[in-house]
């Protein structure tokens, strides 16, 4: 695939770990045009999604669900999943958002979820949600230890929420 002058000054202003792939992305959608030399136009047709992809990502709400240990041996957490999919109970008030994390405390007191959030952070979670079995009373006993959970990672810096499904 050919390249005009101008759309190859263009594409140096890439930075050069992003360069190869971007080149690709450009050359493949200008393939699909059925022609064979890039123009500064279809860089900056490529610029223009990269942006609007990236603006969408940035307005996206990146959730995580902690849950109960001990509840996890016995449920796979399709309740939190499914108010979560329509955006129902402690959902309700999203718009774009998505599950980056699903994971349990670890055992009593909570042991796993400082290093979680951690991790989680780096990937760029907004809120955690304590889910419905750490809260409620039911088949097995309201978290002793969700007053510690909800510290450690408000402590993080993360927005919690309390309850998933109910
Ligand atoms: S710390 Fe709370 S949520 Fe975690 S296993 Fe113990 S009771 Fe369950």
């Amino acid at each position: 695939m050919e390249w005009e002058p101008d759309a190859a000054k263009e594409i140096e202003r890439i930075p050069e770990h992003m360069r190869r792939m971007a080149k690709m992305g450009i050359e493949t959608s200008v393939e699909k045009k059925s022609k064979n030399i890039v123009s500064i136009e279809d860089v900056k047709e490529a610029a223009q999604r990269f942006n609007s992809l990236m603006k969408k990502d940035e307005k996206t709400t990146k959730i995580a669900i902690v849950r109960c240990d001990i509840v996890s041996e016995t449920c796979p957490g399709m309740a939190c999943f499914k108010a979560f999919n329509k955006r129902k109970v402690h959902f309700s008030d999203y718009g774009e958002a998505e599950i980056i994390g699903f994971f349990t405390c670890g055992g009593c007191p909570g042991r796993r979820i400082f290093r979680l959030v951690d991790s989680l952070l780096k990937h760029g979670v907004d809120v955690v949600h304590l889910s419905s079995c750490m809260l409620m009373e039911g088949g097995y006993p309201k978290c002793p230890h969700i007053e510690e959970i909800r510290q450690m990672i408000l402590k993080k810096g993360v927005k919690v929420v309390d309850g998933t499904h109910h």
